[in-house]
């Protein structure tokens, strides 16, 4: 007989685990968090009932053939005997009698998202054992009633109504209203009904062979890791189907055992705000999952210091150990039994934006992680979503005056959430995907069932639970705003309406949810972004991510020489952004679009007057007014930016876009002819003849760009004055001034050839005639496939290159992005065509590669080549990744963006640490 894979590991073999996965990742996938947390815990000597782990590789095989794989069963039988004699008790011996929980693990934990069965082991005869020898019948009966629910529910999928229905007929016909009312022998007639409740729905009788029931339990376990809810978790957090569960068994401990007796769970630092307190609540007399569930109300961990010191100091000495061994904030679940404390559960807690800076930075200053760990642990979506708007200062003053302040719950997930309310998940989550509404979920509380409805909302509000229950662990994890335990609001399900007071909300109706304070408002709060000066741990981390992205070796170019990773600039076109992005920590201005300055009420005019002048002179004229006002904003933006470099890009879009509408033109003169007013008629159809002379069918590939300075070059050598004039003058103020002229939309080196010198020219000129020195460039955007593929030439004439990837995106795929986004990307991305929005995300392997290779290309012309990238995806974590490894000196985003872009930089400096720039794929 060949001997059989080993498919279980006790809690004391967590080594041999470790050699045979090779790491403690490895172990993590081998034994799932749950598992290795509970062998870890065990072999540093924390007191964990004794058990063992059956391996997400039996999982696994369990799913290809629906079977125990060879050996399984046998090896877990033989563990189990290892336990009895740990324990010195026997499974299914009514004298002394063995329990064990079969409880699921991945190796990433999905909160509530599998199955777990606790108190198996119990049938007919040892019930009674068990009740004789603890002397506590109640304790005895009620946790035989708990394994028959559990089996119904979890084994064989019955709904909790199947047992709850009972349970509360009977609490009725006695006229109680707790369970802790219920008796010894209340437990035992409700064994009676929940037996024949189990026959009537399964088809057979409740196993009494234990080890049936160890069988049916693991089993369960393996399927629920293919249940809906599992499947819908691992597609909403990106984890793999491939994992699978593993599965533990456990000892049972029990906290249902009277007033010395109790179970809870906790959190070693507060997963909301980060505060460096213990966080979590027990209850006295339960079992398992009464306090996660929210459905009774726990008290405060603190209370346990004065009921049980003793269990509770104990506690607090073990999490700190834990927490200073994983070196992160731990989710603890324990169990105290007569006073003895047992640790049932450790693991990395779940914490919201707020929180995972916090800690990352606290640990920093607490000596336990580095810099650079802290910097890992912080996600560019943990920065966005702290970044996200707040309610308005004034408009929450002003709510508690007028009376659309509703109620105040739990603080559980912060955030700003304005929404229709929906009463259940499947309707929150219709109304917001078919009916693109902004939607509310409310309910009493949440189950697992119900986390689409949560992730399709707004914001979650509960009228029950307190801060560790399911709704407020699901809407920490997924940034959603979420206030629990609002026990003012009355929640009428059949209705469909919540009250609070005399004020009635139905369902469809708008409220405003405040996950920061807690509180909940009638109608729609308005919110504003918040201000980023007072996140004062965000700004330290920012700080230590740009000092990783300017570490001199972080990137080694193809010659060889090293280089620090990407900076990050912002595209800002009036100085009021330019503020902002300094403010948000840019050290530049990688776009600043002119063309804005143009629309300006006063401005339009005279720009029209300019574009229709039918001589060289009159255009001139119009440009020389216009000149002032240009020279202005650009004074403001050096000002504001001073210091660091300003890249403007010369006017880019059609002309036809600061023209009046041809249409509604068209319309005013046939008016004017048909009712005879003949004042001012003949302007307005000359205009109305200018501008059909100007239409073209494809403007955005027509006359624009560096195609239309060349075309009618006044324009551009105006912008150049005023660029340079403003420089001049800012410079004379003691404001160091670095411009770089940007030449949009260029195609071949011949149109750089013919237009650059001139403006080189004037900008000579300007800067002799002021006396006057600064460093400035010349260069161009790179937009235009053509333009990529004979970088080479081009960085003849142009110092840098700034990557416009909207544009280059449409040029490459052939695609007009309005249109694509209107009608087949969406079916593409769902189809597979595309692996994700080339707008939102770049492609690497198309538009990507041209920009790999013009940088290349260009960088062998002229090495000193300055490249960005200016296109919204400067912006995304993904693309600067790219940006990073292909050798971008900076990538520019929105200002609202750029802390999103320093984390990431930093991210990608750290994943590519010390390699070199990649030349090719
Ligand atoms: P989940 O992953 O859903 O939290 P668990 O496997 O952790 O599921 O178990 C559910 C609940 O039952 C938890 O509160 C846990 O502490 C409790 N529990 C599990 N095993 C035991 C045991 N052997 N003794 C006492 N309580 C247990
Ligand atoms: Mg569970
Ligand atoms: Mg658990």
């Amino acid at each position: 007989m060949t001997e059989s894979k080993k498919w279980i590991y006790m809690f004391e073999e967590v080594s041999a685990a470790e050699e045979y996965a090779g790491s403690w990742e490895g172990v993590r996938g081998l034994l799932g968090g749950k598992g290795s947390g509970l062998a870890d815990m065990t072999r540093a000597g924390v007191p964990v009932p004794p058990g063992f782990t059956v391996t997400t590789e039996a999982c696994n095989e369990f799913r290809k053939t629906g079977k125990f794989p060879e050996g399984q069963w046998d090896q877990e039988l033989a563990a189990l005997k290892v336990v009895e004699e740990q324990t010195g008790k026997e499974f299914g011996d009514a004298k002394n009698p063995l329990l064990v929980s079969c409880r699921s693990g991945a190796k990433f934990s999905m909160p509530g998202m599998m199955n777990t069965i606790l108190n198996i082991g119990l049938n007919d005869e040892v019930v009674e054992g068990l009740s004789k020898l603890t002397g506590n019948p109640r304790f005895a009966w009620d946790s035989y009633r708990r394994l028959v629910e559990m089996f119904g529910t979890t084994v064989f999928n019955l709904d909790d109504e199947t047992f709850e229905h009972p349970m509360a007929e009977y609490k009725a016909g006695k006229g109680y209203k707790l369970d802790t009312e219920m008796t010894a022998e209340d437990w035992k007639a409700l064994v009676v009904s929940f037996k024949e409740v189990f026959k009537k729905h399964v088809g057979f009788d409740f196993p009494q062979d234990v080890n049936k029931q160890l069988e049916l339990a693991t089993k369960a376990v393996f399927e629920s890791w293919m249940g809906k809810k599992a499947i819908d978790y691992r597609k909403a957090t990106n984890i793999s189907d491939d994992l699978g569960t593993a599965v533990n068994i456990v000892t049972m401990v029990f906290g249902n055992m009277g007033d010395d007796s109790g179970t809870g769970v906790a959190f070693t630092r507060n997963p909301s705000t980060g505060e460096k307190k213990m966080m979590g609540e027990y209850l006295l007399n339960a079992q398992g999952e009464d306090v996660v569930a929210g459905i009774r109300n726990a008290d405060p961990i603190e209370h346990l210091g004065t009921r049980m010191p003793e269990a509770y100091n104990q506690f607090m000495d073990i999490t700190a150990k834990l927490e200073k061994h994983y070196k992160d904030m731990q989710d603890v679940e324990f169990t105290i039994e007569r006073g003895k404390l047992w640790m049932l559960q450790t693991r990395n807690g779940k914490r919201t934006a707020k929180s995972a800076i916090k800690i990352a930075v606290d640990m920093v200053n607490e000596g336990m992680i580095s810099k650079d760990e802290a910097i890992l642990r912080v996600t560019t979506d943990n920065v966005d979503t702290l970044l996200h708007p707040q309610f308005d200062e004034k408009a929450l003053k002003e709510a508690e005056k007028n009376g659309t302040y509703l109620a105040k719950g739990v603080n559980a997930s912060p955030g700003a959430a304005v929404g229709q309310i929906y009463f259940d998940a499947d309707k929150a989550e219709k109304m917001a995907k078919e009916g693109k509404q902004d939607t509310i979920m409310v309910r009493p509380f949440t189950k697992p069932d119900d986390v689409h409805g949560m992730i399709a909302s707004r914001g979650v509000l509960t009228s029950e639970g307190g801060a560790t229950s399911h709704a407020a662990v699901v809407a920490r994890q997924f940034g959603i705003p979420c206030v629990v335990g609002a026990t003012a609001v009355k929640i009428d399900l059949e209705k469909r309406v919540m009250k609070v007071g005399d004020k009635v909300i139905q369902e469809g109706e708008w409220i405003s949810v405040d996950g920061t304070t807690g509180r909940v408002y009638a109608g729609k709060m308005p919110t504003s972004a918040p201000s980023i000066e007072e996140q004062t741990e965000l700004l330290t981390l920012l700080t230590w991510a740009d000092e990783i992205a300017a570490r001199p070796d972080i990137r080694v170019l193809p010659t060889g020489e090293k280089s620090r990773g990407l900076m990050v600039w912002a595209n800002a076109d009036y100085p009021k952004d330019a503020r902002r992005a300094r403010a948000y920590g840019a050290v530049g201005i990688g776009l600043c679009r002119t063309e804005h300055m143009f629309f300006e009420t006063e401005r339009l005019p005279i720009v029209q007057r300019m574009i229709l002048a039918e001589t060289v002179e009159e255009r001139k004229i119009a440009l020389d007014e216009l000149l002032p006002s240009q020279r202005k904003d650009f004074d403001g933006l050096f000002e504001a930016m001073n210091g660091y470099p300003v890249i403007i890009r010369l006017i880019d879009p059609p002309l036809h876009e600061f023209m009046p509408d041809e249409e509604k033109l068209f319309e005013e003169v046939v008016t004017m002819r048909v009712l005879k007013q003949t004042e001012g008629l003949g302007a307005k159809e000359k205009l109305l003849n200018s501008i059909k002379a100007m239409h073209e069918s494809n403007p955005m590939m027509g006359l624009r760009g560096v195609r239309l300075s060349i075309y009618m070059p006044q324009i551009v050598e105006m912008q150049v004055r005023a660029i340079f004039e403003a420089a001049a003058d800012c410079t004379l103020r003691g404001i160091v001034v670095k411009p770089e002229i940007m030449i949009p939309l260029t195609g071949t080196v011949n149109e750089l050839k013919w237009i650059q010198p001139r403006l080189v020219r004037i900008a000579k000129t300007v800067t002799e005639e002021k006396k006057i020195s600064f460093s400035y460039k010349f260069g161009t955007m790179i937009e235009i496939p053509r333009a990529a593929v004979t970088a080479a030439e081009i960085a003849e004439y142009a110092e840098f290159f700034s990557f416009g990837t909207n544009d280059l995106t449409q040029m490459t795929f052939g695609y007009s992005r309005d249109d694509a986004e209107r009608n087949f990307l969406v079916q593409y991305v769902a189809e597979g065509i595309l692996p994700k929005n080339p707008f939102q995300t770049l492609d690497r392997e198309g538009v990507g590669r041209l920009m790999q290779m013009s940088i290349n290309d260009g960088r062998k012309t002229r090495p000193d080549l300055e490249v960005g990238i200016c296109g919204e995806h400067g912006g995304d974590p993904d693309s600067i990744e790219w940006c990073h490894m292909i050798g971008n000196n900076y990538v520019s985003c929105s200002p609202f963006r750029v802390p999103i872009a320093r984390l990431a930089a930093a991210h990608s400096a750290l994943k590519y640490s010390g390699r070199k720039i990649a030349e090719d794929k």
